[in-house]
């Protein structure tokens, strides 16, 4: 097989079996079969049975399993027996979760895997890239991966970065002919490409020669390995876990210490000690807050935005500036050429038109496009140059027409750095080169002029007058193109002298209207105190005026262009930048400098992009954003989230998720940790006051670990509230128990023990066993009904659309259940619970719903003394 690159193309395509019309479906099938599927081999994932016996890891759970032995030592089987029966119970809760949890990331990472560009019977299909298998006919583009290893048959100024695989930066210039030696380096074999590496620029074609493990990458897959992606806000809650643990640790000491020396037999005595602990340490956050984040993850699919990093999640939610490009992600990216400047005149483009001259400028202008309008009016290639093709089509020409009598021959492709594009052509025995691009870069370039027909050399007034046409044009929010071209001797010419002294045609403008969703997104964001900015490569004053019809630029806020950016060092950028709304005519290298003066302020930025040198932008942002559909592989790579529908409005409601992910995981923390420190207090203050014990391990061991958890994760569901986005973004750094929620955890488990001590003080009057049976139930029910509390703040439970979390009536409903189960004879047992009255039934469900009562008091002082910024800055941003 190997040293293809000793081998001319048409060897190459022979011993691969194919041709250059590519592979039948049939035949693609077949070598699927014999190769496999294109992908480098993956650490296999954890089975449910691993997960489940690596639940038993955790520390808390191994203490418990240890006292199972200590009680079986001693003979107390009946305990030892529920207690392991709710450890299993809890790891078999705990795999589901972290199974469910895995299985949805995997179903995310399949939707973000790349795809390539095939031509398979004859025809081009975007495929998976797991698909390709050697011999199929690859087509490359700036911005596409490489997705195999492969013998090029085409290439048109084709680059390759390949440091991925050489760790040389400077892109590879590629060519077809055949290397006179076997024993080249990788980063010498010029008409071969490589699996894994980036085209940066140009076009080509491949045929492929080696897949999955077979590629010079699969080689070297062990540098591969993935990365564990740490969740900053994961590792701050396994800190506060930790600190809370060291907390518990001590506290219940003191207890076992205190009960011992009041007389409690020294193993019951143990065993609530050691089931407190487990009760205090909120084990099951971090899970919580992955499942949060994932089924979080999942919602946003739903809503067009695929996450390709978990914590920008987490991120998505304090963004306070998004950087977005205008054309396709503010505009809906329909080009339609509606005027045309010509001989000193400006036009509108009409679709009935017998002028010569306007049928020049759009043909010139057509044939330098990759543009086409299939038979079926399936518009195919950037939308820019669609509108070109369009426009020729409605003069009554088709495209492929006017390419057979000008056939290409060569080619320097469009890049947003030049903002250029030229193609030549052969005519007969002539070669004419054609040059179209945005006017501030190619006028300057322009030697001559076609005056009606005639070639002269163009003079300062018709420098001045195209320069009026292009601002008339630019201030009613149009793409500008302007065409020009000149005549070569022969097809022996210089490339680099291509777009130079070249003949000025005219100009073409066209509009591209605003998505309609636009502006009420941009008016949502300034209401969540977002900044919303607009980068593009268009004109000044079409930029200006779009921003202006969108909303983004207001009274004293300023447009700059890339030129005026250069000319700022970044000191004055970092102190001018909040002003500064809309940067039109830049370059993406522009846009790093951007994110960075932005994130010098202190602000959390999002960052669209689309092009493969985008890329830098995109990993610096805090959150980069890539198009789904007309971004690059390479920027989709870079990028922590893409947007299925190319949408402005789609990175809003991402925010907006964002935001209430955030929020309902701290829905969770205030409520397992105030149900903790109930748990904890009721026993410390019984214990203290010599009560004797109001919850026995067992209880404390099935409230924690069997009624709580569900409620729990249930809150992780709760859909965005109404002011999720009249809000000003939350501060990175900011405390999870930032705005109150720390006293208010405090208090609501204060007063949840003080309810439960007075269960216990009335089940006193009866027996100890109806005390201990009344306080548990008072605890659970008080906690599955905090549960409701739970879901908001401020706002009052009754407020709050009763069934709009089904999940968490759910689980509730399953809590009370799974309560009322142990009431029955053989359960009642085991869980030492007597039988209680009407009576005290009674006071139990009095006790639990003062529970609620006392907490929307809670409330209403909250709301009256606690500052209200929401109010405020709605009115100042309205
Ligand atoms: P945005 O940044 O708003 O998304 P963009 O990235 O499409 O816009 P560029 O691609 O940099 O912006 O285009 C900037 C300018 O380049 C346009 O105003 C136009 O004059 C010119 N231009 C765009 N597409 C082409 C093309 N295919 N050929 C030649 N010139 C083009």
């Amino acid at each position: 097989m190997a040293s293809f690159h000793t081998k001319d193309v048409e060897e190459v395509i022979k011993e691969l079996d194919t041709n250059i019309r590519g592979l039948s479906s049939s035949e693609v099938e077949k070598r699927i079969q014999k190769y496999g599927y294109n992908e480098l081999e993956e650490k296999k994932g954890k089975t449910f049975f691993q997960m489940f016996i690596s639940q038993f890891k955790d520390f808390m759970i191994i203490i418990l399993l240890i006292a199972v032995a200590i009680s079986l030592l001693v003979g107390e089987v009946i305990d030892a027996a529920i207690i392991l029966a709710i450890v299993v119970l809890n790891a078999l809760l705990g795999s589901i979760q972290e199974n469910r949890a895995n299985e949805a990331l995997k179903a995310l990472k399949k939707l973000s895997t790349p795809h390539a560009k095939v031509l398979r019977d004859g025809e081009v299909k975007v495929v998976s890239s797991k698909e390709i298998v050697p011999g199929d006919i690859v087509l490359l583009e700036a911005g596409d991966f490489v997705p195999a290893d492969g013998r090029l048959i085409e290439a048109a100024a084709l680059k390759v970065n390949e440091s991925s695989l050489t760790g040389e930066s400077v892109p590879v210039e590629k060519q077809i002919d055949p290397l006179d030696s076997e024993n080249v380096s990788l980063g010498d074999r010029i008409n071969m490409v490589f699996a894994g590496t980036t085209v940066v620029y140009g076009r080509g074609k491949m045929v492929v020669t080696g897949t999955g493990m077979n590629t010079e990458m699969g080689k070297i897959a062990s540098m591969m390995g993935e990365e564990e992606e740490t969740i900053p806000l994961q590792e701050r809650l396994n800190k506060l876990g930790k600190t809370l643990g060291i907390a518990a640790l001590f506290i219940c000491a003191l207890i076992f210490l205190i009960g011992y020396l009041r007389g409690t037999p020294i193993l019951e005595m143990f065993l609530t000690s050691i089931s407190l602990a487990v009760a205090a340490i909120p084990e099951g956050l971090p899970a919580i807050v992955t499942i949060t984040l994932a089924i979080g993850v999942q919602r946003l699919a739903k809503r067009n935005a695929i996450i390709r990093k978990l914590p920008a999640v987490e991120t998505l939610g304090s963004a306070n500036v998004i950087c977005t490009d205008k054309t396709g992600t503010l505009t809906l990216n329909q080009m339609t050429v509606t005027h045309v400047y010509i001989d000193n005149n400006i036009k509108r483009f009409k679709d009935i038109n017998d002028d010569n001259r306007i049928f020049k400028l759009i043909a010139t202008s057509a044939l330098c496009t990759d543009a086409r309008i299939s038979e079926e009016g399936k518009k195919i290639g950037d939308p820019t140059e669609v509108a070109l093709v369009a426009a020729l089509k409605k003069l009554g020409k088709e495209k492929v027409e006017l390419e057979n009598k000008y056939r290409r021959i060569d080619e320097l492709p469009f890049d947003s750095d030049r903002k250029l594009m030229t193609t030549v052509h052969k005519y007969e025995d002539k070669f004419i080169s054609i040059t179209k691009g945005a006017p501030e870069y190619l006028i300057s370039r322009c030697s001559h002029i076609d005056d009606n027909g005639k070639i002269r050399p163009i003079k300062q007034e018709d420098l001045q007058n195209i320069d009026k046409a292009n601002e008339d044009l630019a201030r009613n929010g149009m793409r500008i193109l302007a065409v020009t071209y000149k005549f070569l001797q022969d097809d022996n010419f210089d490339r680099e002298e291509l777009e130079k002294n070249l003949v000025f045609l005219g100009l073409i403008g066209m509009i591209d209207p605003p998505r309609p969703e636009a502006k009420e997104a941009i008016r949502k964001c300034d209401l969540a105190g977002i900044t919303t900015v607009m980068i593009t490569g268009d004109h000044k004053l079409t930029a200006e005026a779009i921003a202006k019809s969108l909303g983004i630029l207001h009274e004293g806020e300023k447009v700059i262009t890339g030129e005026e950016l250069d000319k700022m060092d970044f000191d004055e950028l970092v102190k001018n930048i909040k002003k500064i709304r809309v940067y039109a005519r830049v370059a993406p290298e522009h846009k790093v400098m951007i994110v960075k003066a932005w994130q010098k302020n202190g602000a959390i930025v999002a960052m669209t992009g689309d092009g493969v040198n985008d890329a830098p932008a995109l990993s610096q942002a805090d959150i980069g954003v890539a198009m789904g559909i007309t971004g690059t592989e390479v920027a989709k790579e870079a990028a922590d989230m893409v947007l299925t529908d190319d949408n402005f409005a789609t990175i809003v409601s991402a925010v907006e998720e964002g935001r209430t992910i955030y929020s309902n995981i701290r829905k969770s923390v205030r409520y397992l940790l105030s149900c903790n420190i109930a748990e904890i207090l009721t026993v410390f203050i019984a214990t203290l006051m010599g009560l004797g014990q109001p919850l026995l391990a067992i209880h404390l061991l099935w409230i924690n670990l069997v009624t709580d958890s569900l409620p729990a994760l249930a809150l992780g569901m709760e859909p965005p509230t109404k002011d999720v986005m009249i809000a000003k973004p939350r501060r990175r750094d900011e405390s999870i128990f930032a705005d109150g929620l720390g006293i208010q955890v405090l208090i609501e488990g204060i007063i949840m023990s003080l309810l439960s001590i007075t269960a216990f003080m009335i089940g006193r009057t009866h027996s100890l066993e109806t005390a201990e049976t009344m306080t548990f139930m008072t605890l659970v029910f008080s906690q599955l009904f905090h549960a409701l509390n739970a879901r908001s703040n401020k706002e009052s439970l009754f407020k709050i659309n009763f069934f709009s979390n089904k999940f968490l009536i759910g689980s509730i409903g399953i809590g009370i259940l799974l309560q009322l189960t142990l009431d029955t004879p053989f359960l009642s047992k085991i869980f030492e619970i007597s039988v209680l009255n009407m009576n005290q039934w009674l006071w139990v469900l009095a006790l639990s719903f003062v529970f609620v009562i006392l907490v929307e008091i809670e409330k209403i002082f909250l709301r009256l003394f606690h500052k209200k910024p929401d109010k405020e800055f709605i009115t100042q941003q309205l």
